[in-house]
């Protein structure tokens, strides 16, 4: 057992000492990783139960597939930074931060433990990508109706709690049917996801949308009250109208009826979801291509 050690081992003082920090630490580390399929707890944890071998003043995490970035910590002057990667997955980019510059063994140390760091990261991001394709209607990238259902409980309880203005908007597209009937199935998907991408640029990093039934799309606007709402609910109205789909030889034109409704104190989920889609179905009743709210 000696002389097979012996032969195999070429041990200089960097990575003697890495390997006994590591052995001391991996299955502390590795164990507190298993808690956990967030990213940024995973790198809390990494980063708290690195402190002590390898100081550090901050961290950044940032993955650019979850439009994640997570800071902690004072910035300083001296860095290292990690792309992660395992098998082709990319699993995002960690920075540490220090006063002083990080030593060769540093690195070396560092290098040995994100070994811990890697597969919980891997799992995390096959744990999101799932999550994310549940959650996801694959035609328009919208957010699809579980995800809708899951959402509007958690923005009612948050803007009941924080007393903030929740409202609602409901989208329609107006003589969808034709669409398909005249230019066929095909034409009425691009229709769907051009909708969608033209929905999406009008909002906020904090609007969500929905695609909420076949050309029906629900937009979800926390801390905004009707009339922000009905602004921007009459921005994506002229939006739709100003845009034009090509078709092969043929350009298309469509338009949209959207309803607003906004959270009152006497509303339960259901009746301000019923107020933002009877509105919808005023805007179709008066003439379609137009805005009605129910505030
Ligand atoms: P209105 O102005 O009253 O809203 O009329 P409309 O024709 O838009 O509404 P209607 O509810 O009569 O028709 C909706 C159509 O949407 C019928 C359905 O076949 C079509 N549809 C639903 N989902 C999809 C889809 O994923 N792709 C395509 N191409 N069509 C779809
Ligand atoms: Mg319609
Ligand atoms: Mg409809």
């Amino acid at each position: 057992m000696v002389g097979k050690s012996a032969n195999l081992a070429v041990i200089n003082n960097h990575t003697f000492e890495a390997t006994k920090a590591v052995n001391l630490h991996n299955y502390d580390i590795s164990s507190a990783l298993q808690t956990t399929l967030k990213f940024t707890e995973l790198i809390a944890i990494f980063c708290s139960k690195i402190a002590n071998k390898i100081p550090h003043s901050a961290y950044v995490y940032i993955n650019k597939e979850f439009d994640l970035e997570v800071k902690s910590g004072v910035f300083t002057r001296h860095s290292c930074n990690y792309a992660l990667k395992v098998e082709q997955q990319q699993l995002g980019e960690l920075k540490l931060m220090s006063n002083h510059r990080f030593s060769d063994a540093d690195l070396q140390l560092l290098e040995a433990m994100l070994c811990c760091l890697i597969y919980p990261l891997r799992n995390a991001t096959l744990f999101h990508q799932a999550l994310k394709m549940a959650y996801t209607d694959p035609l328009t990238q919208a957010n699809n109706r579980s995800s809708f259902n899951d959402c509007i409980n958690r923005e009612i309880s948050l803007a009941t709690r924080n007393a903030k203005k929740l409202s609602l908007i409901f989208f329609d597209i107006d003589h969808f049917k034709a669409i398909n009937d005249t230019y066929g199935h095909d034409c009425g998907d691009i229709t769907l996801a051009s909708s969608a991408k033209w929905i999406k640029e009008n909002l906020r990093d904090s609007d969500i949308i929905f695609r909420y039934g076949g050309e029906e799309f629900v937009i979800l606007l926390s801390d905004t009250d009707t009339n922000g709402a009905k602004l921007l609910a009459e921005r994506i109205r002229a939006s739709i109208e100003r845009h034009t789909i090509a078709y092969g030889m043929d350009t298309i034109k469509i338009t949209a009826s959207l309803g607003v409704s906004t959270l009152g104190d006497n509303d339960t989920r259901e009746s301000f979801v019923k107020r933002a889609d009877e509105a919808m179905y005023a805007a179709k009743h008066n003439g379609r291509n137009q805005v009605v709210s129910a505030n």
